[in-house]
């Protein structure tokens, strides 16, 4: 697939590609492949042939006495044709009509017998009982035996109840007893009649609605059956799905050629929950409509105008159907933008998920390794259906072809010493990104968990912003007002001490050599030289905070963001954001700061490229609209770690 999809993108941009895609099937479907299976003449035939035969069917039906609704399923039409049903044909006393169906006679004959056994047992029972009344009750209740339309009515269960091959004694007769009973109560709304008043009474109560809603989930379940016949020598298979309203089947199809052939089946849909729709199954009818021949877009119309019943025939996938296993979702986080109507590999529109940079993924299914099936963190309760996502090493693959294609053009245009410098840029910072994250060249997802923080081992506190956003005055306040709760890492220097100063409380005073050991072997989350000393914090003065159960309070630039995520200190990193120009004129007036209008520019610019290249490693962001609120939230956001559980890099887990 994911050849075709990238064979797809070279001759597109060269502009002789033809796209072919799957069609939802009723979700709010995958490309189809114009190759011919080595199958493809058999199925051919085995198709023609199923089709005429169903059109000799047809056409016997509409000479005889049967009016078809086409909209009927299969199964009903063999019922509605089974002579034994009905109330034409009661045989009471056993006497039935010659059919070539002798068995399933048989069944009926006995349910028959057992209504003359009732009969016989009743009248004996009359016999027994000594008072009046019980005598009048039972010979009542032999009347009502003995009537013609319980008779019938009897004859009919018994058919239907032998046609329901199930060992289960109670078959559900619906799987929408809740908009039944709602029709009900609209037809009840102008009852004055006392048994109405009641019903109505009954059915608005919340118990019996919830029964209702309980019946048509476990009766949803029920009623999907499969059933492989055996169809002049071919297997056909007969699969019963109950489609709800508003629930979407979840399943796309594709063409090829003339057929219709299940592409993907999508997680939280019907098809799905049923596990009767396969992947390759050829679907031959929809409730008696033949679909061969159909263009996937007619499937698709024809299906969203479906609800209830569906029953589908189906030709088999020829592919062995793996095990059902139990999937384990996978939880990610995204770094890159994606907007599905922006993709021209996505095999089917509808089905894709957008999200953002930085947003948490849950992918439950790699089954299509090109294209996931996900649900967006906190979209799963709402949105029943999955949605198709890049597949990691897809997205890795197209990004770096698209680059090599955008490199190439910019080499024809001659400029090639431009190119090149920009290859060795990207080279240099992607690198970096590599090293601290563990993928290939390109970042795409990162594996998160949750992780709750021990009470005695809080999370340091990053905050990250442009000069003049206000992460330090928001960091000193929480150290003013709480000393006992937050502290700052004791820095290293290469200066001397001063005579106020002891080691270890303002600095920890090391000689030039020492710090340079100790930068090189990656001790410092950040460094920098200031009038010929060099300063930086180590990741061993933020553990002693975390070791003596302080929250650590660090004011980072971006680039110390890397070395920060690898040093298994499990920051949690909050964006200070600059608010508008204007707003942050005033904000830094009264600080007295009078800033040019190009300085009040370039800190929103920065703050800008900031969160482009970086936004993705931010725990959670604050616009400093004002220092009151943004220093409120950032105590809501702080006290949250001790609350709920945050996602963390399955990395820092392990
Ligand atoms: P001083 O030597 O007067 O204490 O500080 C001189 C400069 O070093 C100040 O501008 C201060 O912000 C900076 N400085 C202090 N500690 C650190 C640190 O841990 N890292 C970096 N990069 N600079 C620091």
């Amino acid at each position: 697939m994911i050849m075709s999809h990238m064979n797809g993108y070279v001759q597109e941009a060269s502009g002789q590609a033809k796209s072919h895609r799957e069609r939802a099937v009723d979700c709010p479907g995958e490309e189809s492949s114009l190759v011919k299976s080595p199958h493809c003449s058999a199925h051919m035939e085995r198709i023609q042939h199923y089709q005429e035969e169903l059109k000799k069917r047809r056409e016997e039906d509409s000479r005889g006495k049967h009016d078809i609704d086409p909209n009927a399923s299969l199964r009903l039409k063999k019922l509605s044709q089974n002579p034994k049903v009905g109330i034409d044909n009661p045989t009471f006393e056993g006497k039935e009509k010659a059919t070539k169906d002798t068995c399933s006679q048989e069944a009926v004959v006995g349910e028959l017998k057992e209504l003359v056994e009732l009969l016989q047992a009743l009248k004996w029972a009359q016999h027994c009982l000594t008072d009046a009344q019980s005598q009048q009750d039972a010979e009542l209740i032999m009347q009502l035996l003995s009537k013609e339309d319980f008779r019938n009515a009897y004859t009919i269960y018994s058919a239907v109840s032998q046609q329901m091959t199930r060992v289960s004694p109670t078959s559900p007769l619906t799987a929408q007893a809740e908009d039944l009973c709602q029709e009900v109560q609209k037809i009840l709304q102008s009852s004055q009649q006392m048994e109405g008043l009641e019903l109505k009474a009954l059915l608005t109560n919340p118990h019996l609605q919830a029964l209702m809603q309980a019946h048509d989930s476990v009766a949803g379940q029920e009623m999907s059956e499969e059933d492989v016949v055996e169809y002049h020598g071919e297997t056909v298979k007969l699969v019963r799905l109950e489609k709800a309203r508003d629930t979407p089947l979840g399943a796309t199809v594709r063409n090829d050629m003339d057929s219709v052939v299940v592409s993907r089946v999508v997680k939280g849909g019907a098809a799905e929950r049923s596990g009767l729709l396969s992947e390759g199954d050829e679907i031959l009818e929809i409730n008696g409509i033949s679909i061969r021949g159909k263009h996937v877009n007619e499937v698709h119309d024809l299906l969203q105008q479906m609800q209830g019943t569906l029953t589908f025939l189906l030709i088999p996938s020829s592919q062995i159907k793996p095990a059902p296993h139990r999937q384990t979702v996978m939880h990610v986080r995204a770094y890159f933008d994606y907007d599905p109507s922006d993709d021209p590999f996505l095999p089917c529109r509808e089905l894709g998920l957008s999200f953002q940079k930085g947003d948490i993924l849950h992918v439950i299914s790699q089954d299509d390794p090109s294209w996931w099936q996900a649900y967006r963190d906190g979209d799963e309760d709402n949105q029943p259906l999955a949605g198709l996502i890049p597949g990691k090493s897809f997205q890795q693959q197209r990004e770096t072809l698209k680059k090599t294609i955008t490199d190439r053009s910019r080499e024809h245009q001659g400029k090639l010493w431009y190119a090149k410098k920009n290859i060795k840029k990207r080279k240099k910072s992607t690198s970096t990104l590599s090293r601290t994250t563990d993928y290939d060249d390109i970042l795409t997802y990162e594996e998160m968990s949750l992780y709750h923080q021990p009470a005695n081992r809080k999370r340091p506190i990053a905050l990250i912003g442009p000069t003049n956003s206000g992460h330090d005055e928001l960091r000193r306040r929480l150290l003013s007002i709480e000393p006992e709760k937050f502290a700052v890492a004791v820095p290293h220097t290469t200066r001397n001490s001063r005579i106020h100063e002891l080691n270890g409380r303002e600095y920890h005073f090391v000689s030039r050599p020492a710090f340079e050991t100790d930068l090189a072997a990656g001790k410092f989350i950040e460094s920098g030289e200031y009038e010929k000393n060099l300063y930086g914090t180590s990741t061993d003065s933020v553990r002693h905070i975390i070791n003596s159960g302080r929250i650590c309070l660090l004011c980072l630039h971006t680039r110390s963001l890397q070395i920060l995520r690898s040093s298994n200190l499990k920051p949690y990193v909050i964006f200070i954001a600059p608010p508008s120009q204007e707003r942050l004129r005033t904000l830094l007036a009264t600080e007295g700061k009078t800033p040019k209008p190009e300085e009040l520019k370039e800190v929103i610019e920065k703050a800008r490229e900031m969160e482009q290249n970086f936004g993705h490693f931010f725990d959670a962001t604050i616009v400093n609209m004002d220092p009151d609120q943004a220093f409120h939230e950032l105590r809501r956001l702080i006290d949250k770690l001790d609350t709920e559980p945050q996602w963390v890099p399955t990395s820092w887990l392990c």
